[in-house]
């Protein structure tokens, strides 16, 4: 049976996170920001406040059939979990719920939240994400300016409130902090932002820090990514910070790795057969229409030939369900817009 799932997607394969299988808390582009490199499209509602905009019930009852499946197919479990989705998922208000779910349904899977850290200041949803291992928070810009240019923020947001959210949840989480700044030329790569993110990692110590650009086609046009250059001075200049503690980030990637490989063993998971043209359409369709991606990248993340990847996108180009866009001399696809 064709399964299709509302909320969760993936696995897709995340550079820093490996085969990630993710779950939406949103259902929509709900976010406190509206980033000009955001991917999911334009944005439905800028909003602070927390509310079930998914229902934990709804999300854990996909989990659970999603689960059932996996186990009969005998297919590997993903690397990690991550809540994200098409904004920002600690607006979820059931988030503890869902949490909860999420270890009750695959125990001893890592659990990754994505979050902008716009609702660190608060203490509450502080409390929450300490029952994960992972927190990404990104900070783009701690200059007022940028930030505005950058993230197009909810008007009572301020980057140093937000960094200080960071702060305090570093301080009391066992976990994880892998911070991501991601760099937009001409807009937060000014050497006054490096300077003060740069003291503000060294009071931080994150896990990691992730220098990152775009890479994949964002909803402005008008974002454009850095230069190879730029990109290595910043992350050379973050790598000074990280000096004290040279092979956190090495070994945190390694642990996930190797307990990722570990349970496939236990599970006696093997890499499933090619599945049917239809299921892989319907992979390829819910995959994409979170992220664009290339065909190397879906046949990596879902488990499945490179060969059936390209037959099932000529498919669904001729329907027109897809259209495909050149960028750094690769060609992403991505599920055609619906105009609304
Ligand atoms: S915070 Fe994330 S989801 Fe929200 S607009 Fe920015 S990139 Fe998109």
């Amino acid at each position: 049976m064709e399964q299709s799932f509302k909320y969760i997607f993936g696995p897709v394969l995340s550079g820093r996170l490996g085969r990630s299988l993710g779950l939406d808390l949103l259902g929509a582009r709900i976010c406190s920001m509206n980033c000009v490199y955001c991917e999911s499209g334009p944005l439905k509602r800028l909003t602070m406040t927390r509310a079930p905009y998914v229902a934990a019930g709804d999300i854990l009852a996909e989990l659970e059939v999603w689960e059932a499946a996996r186990a009969q197919k005998g297919e590997p479990l993903p690397d990690v979990v991550t809540l994200g989705g098409l904004g920002e998922p600690t607006l979820n208000s059931e988030l503890p719920q869902i949490i909860a779910g999420v270890r009750r349904v695959l125990p001893g899977v890592p659990l990754a939240v994505l979050t902008n850290a716009t609702l660190l200041p608060d203490p509450q949803v502080r409390e929450e994400l300490l029952a994960v291992d992972i927190v990404l928070p990104s900070l783009d810009s701690l200059l007022m300016s940028e930030f505005a240019e950058v993230n197009r923020p909810h008007p009572s947001l301020s980057p140093l409130d937000i960094a200080e959210g960071i702060r305090e949840f570093r301080a009391m989480f066992a976990g994880q902090v892998w911070l991501e700044v991601l760099l937009v030329a001409g807009c937060n790569d000014s050497e006054e932002n490096l300077a003060l993110l740069q003291l503000y990692c060294r009071a931080l110590l994150p896990h990691r820090v992730d220098v990152v650009t775009l890479s994949r086609p964002g909803t402005e046009p008008g974002a454009r990514a850095v230069d190879a250059d730029t990109l290595s001075h910043w992350r050379a200049r973050f790598a000074e910070i990280l000096t004290d503690e040279p092979d956190v980030s090495g070994r945190a990637v390694q642990a996930l790795a190797q307990s990722a490989e570990k349970r496939q063993e236990q599970a006696g998971a093997t890499v499933s057969a090619p599945q049917d043209p239809a299921q892989v359409r319907a992979a390829l369709l819910a995959s994409l229409s979170r992220r664009p991606q290339t065909a190397g990248q879906l046949a990596q993340a879902l488990l499945v030939s490179e060969q059936s990847v390209h037959m099932a996108l000529e498919g669904l180009l001729a329907q027109g369900d897809l259209v495909a866009r050149q960028q750094d001399g690769a060609t992403y696809f991505q599920v055609r817009a619906s105009g609304h």
